[in-house]
């Protein structure tokens, strides 16, 4: 039995395909002698495809950030252009009769080998770009890395070192039942990805990778984090009957989705969904979701080689919008980079990307994809009741700056007589510790803010949230944490404008009656999957009984003690039933 950190409830019971991510992800297979040469075409096809993105993406950021960041593209087309790294891998796929991924993994490996033992430091640096560049072919190669699942006959389950978001996207037509991984925290972008869509999850198993081969049966618990590799007849009946008492809470659940989440004392709370496609409208409002609190944009730029264009957008936010007309829908700008990296947006790699050009940075320094994103949004808000918010804001000239393109981008639509709200909304996520000191200056500039606890967390208590080893530290009821909810909501209010909580926390029901009882919260946003069960919390408290808990849990002075605390009292009010 395993243990590691459940991030997707959900059981399931499948068979293993162990997928090699820790360097280049490569599953192999042989290849009939008569289709070889195709196989090396379908090779040197994607190399050619390779160097071409790159000097596009050279072209592209070259005109933007100047020329002497693009050291690294150079460094890539020179490794391209490497007759050794080309030459070993069709001399693989022709002697071994094996296909072009599982033939560059081992030439790549082998580069990477060298690399390790030359003494020159800045040399051994580079091994890091030769994998980075594995991927990229890798990526042309295969297109997509799940294709090979679909010949499986069986229902599997993904073991692997890590899985990226977009990974995630490629699972959901295949016959991926869930995944479990080596590395990741509990709030990482994965994670949320899998329960949103319903694919129960384990992360941050450490060595499940070596603990199991392809074909093994494997039990996932995505609520508790147990994993079982081949389990006796008991472990399954065990397993069976967790399934059960599973299902049976979920559709009791379901019987309260069209009730109001509104405390005992008449105190409403609207209760929104985050998502991450915007084909996931009909199974938010399944969920009894009341609009979109938070729509991850970053999908859309996500699986694919060009970048979205102004009419993608516009076509993708209109749907939602119209789609859900009169409830509301908070577009988030691009909130690329930390554990969201895309190549083709941005190709430097960065040492800690959590700290890097993310969020309304990464929109600032790259104009023109932030306008075309902006042009869709407006244009979109004719149709419904849209509204847009930026992500990762750490001083108030961003939102100055980031406004003032807004009114530009306004200003250019109206000369063009194209419609648009003219009031469209505009808010923040608090999701920086520097937002939260000076959130009396930014509600000054903004309609709203949205509290983004999972950064807020991260960046508070200083841990990577796809870092394992210190998902200890992910801590919603720290001290530090509620001290800032708190100051964010009164600031908030003395300037009359509206605060919602978005992150992870809020779709957790042990942390409800804090954040309801710290301040005024009108608007909870939460994965779809939680609203239930937070809807049914909310129905059995009154506002004045919690605000009571909150002023106990924040006069405490450690977490556990919180913790302990936030237990005992919603066993005490769960049992009033
Ligand atoms: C957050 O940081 O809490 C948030 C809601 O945004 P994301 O999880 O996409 O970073
Ligand atoms: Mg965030």
């Amino acid at each position: 039995m395993f243990k590691g950190i459940g991030v997707s409830r959900g059981t399931v019971i499948g068979k293993v395909c162990l997928v090699d991510r820790s360097s280049i992800c490569a599953i192999k297979y042989k290849v009939e002698r008569a289709k070889i040469d195709d196989e090396v075409g379908r090779f040197t096809d994607a190399v050619e495809d390779t160097k071409s993105q790159i000097r596009e993406i050279k072209a592209r950021v070259s005109k933007d950030v100047g020329s002497k960041h693009v050291y690294i593209l150079d460094t890539y087309i020179m490794i391209l252009e490497d007759e050794m790294l080309i030459n070993e891998t069709i001399k693989g796929i022709k002697e071994e009769y094996v296909n072009a991924e599982w033939a560059l993994k081992v030439s790549l490996d082998r580069f990477a080998g060298l690399f390790d033992s030359v003494e020159d430091e800045y040399l051994r640096g580079r091994k890091l770009d030769i994998q980075q560049l594995g991927s990229k072919i890798m990526s042309n190669l295969t297109g997509n890395l799940y294709e090979d699942l679909s010949d499986m006959d069986e229902s599997i389950v993904i073991v692997a070192h890590d899985i990226t978001p977009s990974d995630i996207i490629q699972m959901i037509s295949k016959k991926v039942l869930g995944f479990v991984t080596d590395i990741g925290g509990k709030t990482s972008h994965t994670g949320i990805m899998a329960f949103a869509l319903g694919i129960p999850a384990v992360v941050g198993l450490k060595d499940i990778t070596t603990n199991v081969k392809t074909g093994d049966s494997i039990m996932v618990d995505g609520e508790s984090g147990i994993v079982v590799v081949n389990p006796s007849k008991k472990d399954l009946r065990d397993f069976l009957k967790k399934q059960q008492g599973y299902k049976y809470y979920e559709e009791k659940l379901e019987e309260i989705k069209d009730l109001p989440a509104e405390t005992k004392d008449g105190y409403e709370v609207k209760l929104m969904a985050n998502i991450e496609y915007s084909n996931e409208i009909v199974s938010i409002l399944n969920y009894g979701a009341e609009g979109i609190g938070l729509y991850r944009t970053e999908y859309l730029y996500l699986n694919r080689r060009d970048l979205p264009s102004e009419e993608d957008h516009f076509l993708d936010y209109k749907k939602l919008g119209k789609g859900l007309y009169p409830k509301s829908v908070v577009i988030r700008t691009l909130d690329i980079g930390a554990d969201k990296f895309h190549f083709h947006l941005d190709p430097i790699q960065e040492a800690n990307p959590a700290l890097g050009l993310r969020g309304i940075r990464f929109s600032l320094s790259h104009l023109d994809i932030f306008k075309t994103q902006l042009r869709g949004i407006l244009r979109a808000s004719y149709y419904g009741d849209i509204k847009i918010m930026y992500p990762m804001i750490s001083t108030i000239e961003e939102v100055r700056e980031a406004n003032k393109i807004v009114k530009d981008v306004q200003d250019e639509l109206t000369q063009k007589g194209i419609p648009f709200n003219k009031d469209i909304e505009i808010g923040v996520l608090i999701e920086t510790p520097s937002a939260v000191m000076i959130a009396d200056l930014l509600a000054k500039e903004v309609n709203f803010f949205s509290i983004g606890t999972n950064d807020l967390i991260q960046y508070t208590l200083a841990i990577d949230r796809v870092n394992e080893r210190v998902t200890y530290l992910y801590q919603p009821l720290h001290p530090s944490i509620l001290r800032m909810i708190k100051s964010v909501l009164s600031a908030a209010h003395k300037e009359g404008i509206s605060v919602g909580i978005c992150g992870e926390m809020g779709g957790d029901p042990l942390n409800i009656m804090i954040l309801l009882g710290l301040g005024e919260i009108r608007e909870l946003s939460m994965n779809p999957r939680s609203i239930p069960e937070i809807k049914k919390m909310i129905r059995l408290i009154t506002l004045e009984e919690v605000r009571g808990i909150a002023d106990r849990a924040i006069s405490l002075t450690s977490v556990d003690e919180i913790n302990e605390f936030a237990k005992n009292e919603m066993e005490r009010l769960s049992s009033r039933e």
